[in-house]
């Protein structure tokens, strides 16, 4: 190796920000481009350059996203890390969860593991949707496995599941940023339009066996 290149990769940011998984607008028109955009190149990229800035000349640049999580949750001089690190993975999480025609009905195993817990996908989704419109300020929904049952939470401005040992399987954001220009102060028709039309039970079902995205492990 030159010495250029030893320099460039020991400098170099060891976070960089996923591509999105689909077209900015082909989540309309529930979630326009222009969301998209911003969503993700703005916001999410701000998070994933200051977890690049705060773990520069750290052990931590040689961590994971998540083992970064589970490492600061709860350190109060690591509070900052612990939230830009919780952000960078908790979008990266959310893309995920949305697909383009989404909805509809779920593989059919993951489907019984549904029934089991909730009684029928009709249960989850009122479940996920009173937890996603019900949350105060800003945060998360999710459809979590707490050992072999499904539950729904709600974690607060960038707190992740991930930290009480519970295996994220889906997510809804809902901070302001996610939906304010397309549907305003209207989170519930945010929240419905999703469940109806975006959400992606291949990635939830993918997810009860490990995490299968780049990034996420
Ligand atoms: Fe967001």
């Amino acid at each position: 190796m030159t010495a250029q290149a030893q320099k460039m990769a020991v400098t170099a940011s060891p976070f960089t920000l996923p591509p999105l998984p689909y077209p900015d607008n082909s989540l309309e028109p529930l979630i326009s481009a222009r969301t998209l955009q911003l969503h993700h190149r703005v916001h999410h990229k701000g998070y994933v350059d200051k977890v690049n800035q705060l773990v520069a000349g750290t052990a931590f640049a040689q961590m994971t996203l998540r083992q970064i999580i589970l490492a600061t949750s709860g350190k109060v001089q690591h509070a900052p890390l612990f939230q830009n690190a919780a952000q960078a993975w908790n979008h990266a999480f959310y893309w995920h969860s949305l697909k383009p025609k989404g909805g509809g009905a779920p593989p059919p195993l993951f489907k019984a593991q549904v029934d089991d817990s909730f009684g029928s996908v009709d249960a989850l989704k009122e479940a996920l949707a009173t937890e996603a419109k019900g949350l105060f300020g800003s945060g998360w929904a999710w459809l979590v496995a707490d050992g072999a049952r499904l539950r729904v939470v709600g974690t607060h401005n960038a707190d992740n599941p991930l930290v009480d040992k519970l295996t994220p399987l889906l997510v809804i954001d809902v901070w302001e940023h996610a939906y304010y220009l397309d549907v305003q102060n209207r989170r519930a028709d945010y929240v419905q339009g999703i469940l109806s039309n975006l959400v992606n039970w291949d990635f939830a079902a993918a997810n009860t066996s490990g995490p299968p995205v780049n990034g996420l492990a």
